[in-house]
């Protein structure tokens, strides 16, 4: 048919040039037309990825590849068994499973679950994300939804299979509460239709489709999209703990070649709060650090400096002036002596080497992880970050700029203190107090550590002013010479 319709298109167009007819105008209009059909696919078609076919590799993706997520795992596949047994499921009358939806911070592993459920349940695999769905053409987004569940139901057909997993990413872009977005009919009918695909799985069951979402704003959903039926499931994905950090280095490693006295677990103590996504990150950037040194395997320090590059980001070339460096090594020093004095082993290591936006900074002693803190446990986190302008002052008879980050972590931490009614106010209502008892309250938590941060400072100048000498030496301390420093 698109032969015929070529050839006589072309056949016209022979005629009228033989007749003398100008054909400029059919040829820029033909020119149009294909520019429309070919050359803009977001007119109402969209890029899916098939996770399922078997040239793709990580459609072999199974649970053991994922770290750190043992409870988020179970949920998930006693959730899955809803796909695995639908005759049990059907004998029983139990309503059939639509939606999963997987919510937590960005890199803990939601993507590769979603894709991992397909391994499992041997289902098909489509994935998008919400953004994909949102264009400022009205209906387009609507089109989309009903594109990708045709397409899993086509895929799962072609490879032969009874079920289809549709993955959908950054849910919250799609399925955000109606009428918040500016241009909210586009949104909303999108949205709507995706109710509507949602409500229609029950009748068509061959194949059956289970819809797997991923938020990291949970609470921006429309409630009708949570309602039982829609997204029924709610599977929390949170940031791995250390036992689960150890696990995603682990499984990161696997491929690389290790000192065998790296110690995975000493590194998992030092990275509290990372995600997967940082940690593969880190034995990725252990590895660039020894392949640039030449070495053939990987060692501990390739580690230890990988996790402040992921911190911090890059080492910087930019060298600050003399002057400029003997107060970042005052600064650091102040902030490194306080730590220790107030926990003796607390400072893995400080340095003046520029990093990211950091100029210099001082790494803490890896730690058991911790959700809880006392009162005396955050003053003294606001008393060492204060240290850093205050051991300026008594060098120098003056603060810096460089201190802004420091004050700024230090009145979080005294709001926090504030807020969880660990403060002079006693149990206080967020939403009701007044922001001039705050400021007052805040101030008093700041000033107090203020004057115990000079007492101490004060009492141990001769130590802080040799640290500091050092510091500007070597450039960087690490604990055998900070211990050295200080305490012999
Ligand atoms: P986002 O919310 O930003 O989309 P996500 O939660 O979907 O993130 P993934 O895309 O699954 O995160 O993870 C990104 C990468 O981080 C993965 O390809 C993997 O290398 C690594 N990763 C994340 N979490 C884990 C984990 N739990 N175990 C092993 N690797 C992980």
């Amino acid at each position: 048919m698109k032969s015929v319709l070529i050839g006589s298109g072309l056949a016209m167009v022979m005629f009228l040039w033989l007749n003398g007819i100008n054909i400029t105008p059919v040829f820029i209009a033909v020119a149009l037309i294909f520019a429309v059909l070919y050359l803009m696919p977001g007119q109402g078609q969209m890029k899916l990825t098939n996770g399922g076919s078997s040239r793709d590799k990580s459609s072999n993706l199974n649970f053991d590849q994922i770290g750190g997520q043992d409870v988020a795992i179970n949920e998930l596949q006693e959730a899955l068994q809803f796909v695995m047994q639908p005759e049990k499921i059907d004998h029983m009358g139990i309503r059939p499973l639509k939606g999963i939806l997987l919510a937590g911070p960005p890199g803990t592993g939601k993507t590769l679950m979603a894709r991992a459920a397909a391994n499992f349940t041997s289902s098909a695999f489509m994935a998008a994300s919400g953004s994909e769905f949102i264009e400022m053409y009205a209906g387009v987004g609507a089109k989309r939804i009903r594109q990708i569940f045709s397409s899993a139901r086509k895929e799962a057909k072609r490879m032969n299979k009874k079920s289809a997993i549709i993955f959908i990413d950054e849910l919250e872009v799609l399925a955000a509460k109606r009428g918040s977005n500016s241009s909210h009919m586009e949104y909303d009918q999108t949205l709507n239709q995706l109710l509507v695909e949602m409500d229609g799985l029950s009748q068509n069951k061959d194949p059956r489709i289970l819809l797997i979402g991923a938020t990291n704003r949970a609470d921006l959903l429309d409630p009708a999209v949570l309602r039982p039926g829609r997204f029924d499931r709610q599977v929390q994905v949170d940031l791995p703990d250390r036992a689960g950090r150890a696990k995603i280095l682990f499984i990161h490693t696997q491929n690389k070649p290790l000192d065998p006295d790296v110690d995975l677990d000493d590194i998992s103590r030092a990275t509290f709060g990372f995600s997967g996504a940082h940690l593969e990150s880190l034995a990725n950037e252990a590895a660039i650090l020894a392949m640039r040194e030449e070495s053939p395997i990987i060692k501990q320090n390739h580690f230890r400096e990988a996790i402040d590059k992921v911190m911090m980001g890059e080492k910087l070339d930019r060298q600050p002036s003399v002057s400029e460096m003997e107060r970042i090594s005052i600064h650091e020093s102040g902030h490194a002596l306080v730590c220790e004095l107030l926990e003796y082993g607390s400072v893995a290591s400080l340095t003046i080497v520029p990093r990211g936006k950091a100029l210099g900074f001082m790494r803490r002693s890896p730690q058991d992880d911790q959700y809880l803190y006392t009162y005396k446990e955050l003053e003294q986190q606001i008393m060492t970050m204060l240290a850093g302008a205050l051991a300026e002052e008594l060098r120098f008879g003056s603060r810096s700029s460089g201190a802004r980050n420091d004050f700024q972590q230090a009145w979080n931490v005294a709001r926090e203190m504030i807020s969880s009614g660990l403060s002079s106010l006693g149990v206080v209502s967020d939403d009701s107090i007044p922001t001039d008892i705050i400021y007052k309250e805040g101030k008093r938590i700041i000033d107090s550590a203020e004057n115990k941060v000079q007492a101490i400072l004060d009492e141990n100048k001769e130590r802080l002013f040799e640290l500091a000498t050092c510091l500007s030496l070597q450039e960087s301390i690490g604990r055998p010479s900070l211990e050295k420093i200080l305490y012999q």
